[in-house]
């Protein structure tokens, strides 16, 4: 994976996320290439070659703290901080570091249990938090559609890890394929690893967009007598599927006083 140098784009950017003003990106691109990835259609390189790295995260991200109050900062939005690159740039470690000499924390999403490396800073900072996102019971069927991610296993073994330092955590069921995930076996998994599941069903802004081409062929091909039902559903959010759905995992709430914030 080539990781080239990104220079003047600011790091820090207002985050639209309730309870959160800014988010930090620690690259520019994701290899861990979801086919589903909201991002896709604004990718700058090709992510099976190449992303960019922010070209001197200690410094610019530091001038660019002095500017705002210590707060909570989003990590994950645009980009995983933790996908396999992290491993050697250290991008996100370095950012973490610069934000807790300063007062700051962070809230991080990502698919990866190398956010486990640094939960020695995350343990230091004031209520920093980590919400890790599953998608696929299979991992033959995680392939299909996450090229480069880790399998499911992995990443609820990080949940128990950050717990077990007494790292906030919570998880995200994303994104909900109709009639291919498996919503119920990843619920009875993820609940004794976090107080809130969050789950969020798969969302297509435009059908000509690169994520719905890519997600159009997987069905294609694997789904071959399925793939017009799973299309019709996505597309619709008044779909069946997703009433149905949402009054289990209402039920499911109730009946086991679980904490599960619905997007359906
Ligand atoms: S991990 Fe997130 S940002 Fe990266 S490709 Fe997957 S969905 Fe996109």
């Amino acid at each position: 994976m080539k990781v080239s140098n990104c220079s003047h784009r600011p790091i820090i950017v207002p985050c639209s996320l309730k309870n959160f003003d800014y988010q930090v990106d620690p690259y520019i691109g994701c290899e861990h290439y979801c086919y589903y990835c909201y991002v896709l259609q604004n990718a700058e390189t090709d992510w099976s070659k190449e992303i960019q790295a922010h070209e001197d995260m200690a410094a610019q991200l530091g001038q660019e703290l002095e500017k705002i109050s210590p707060q909570k900062i989003y990590m994950g939005y645009y980009t995983d901080p933790y996908q396999p690159s992290e491993a050697e740039c250290r991008q996100t470690r370095i950012a973490l570091e610069v934000m807790l000499e300063r007062g700051f924390s962070a809230s991080i999403l990502t698919k990866s249990d190398l956010v486990c490396r640094d939960i020695d800073i995350l343990k230091e900072m004031k209520d920093a938090s980590v919400s890790v996102s599953v998608a696929f019971n299979e991992n033959s069927t995680r392939r299909l559609f996450e090229a480069n991610t880790i399998d499911t296993e992995k990443r609820t073994n990080a949940l128990w890890k950050l717990q077990d330092a007494g790292i906030k955590t919570s998880a995200l069921i994303c994104p909900v394929i109709p009639f291919v995930t498996d919503v119920m076996p990843l619920i009875d998994s993820l609940m004794p690893l976090t107080e809130t599941i969050w789950i969020y069903g798969l969302s297509i802004e435009q059908t000509s967009g690169p994520n719905w081409r890519n997600v159009v062929g997987i069905l294609k091909e694997h789904y071959p007598h399925s793939h017009d039902k799973i299309k019709q559903a996505v597309l619709a959010k008044d779909h069946p599927y997703w009433k149905d759905l949402r009054e289990k995992l209402l039920h499911l709430q109730d009946k086991r006083g679980l904490h599960l914030s619905i997007h359906l």
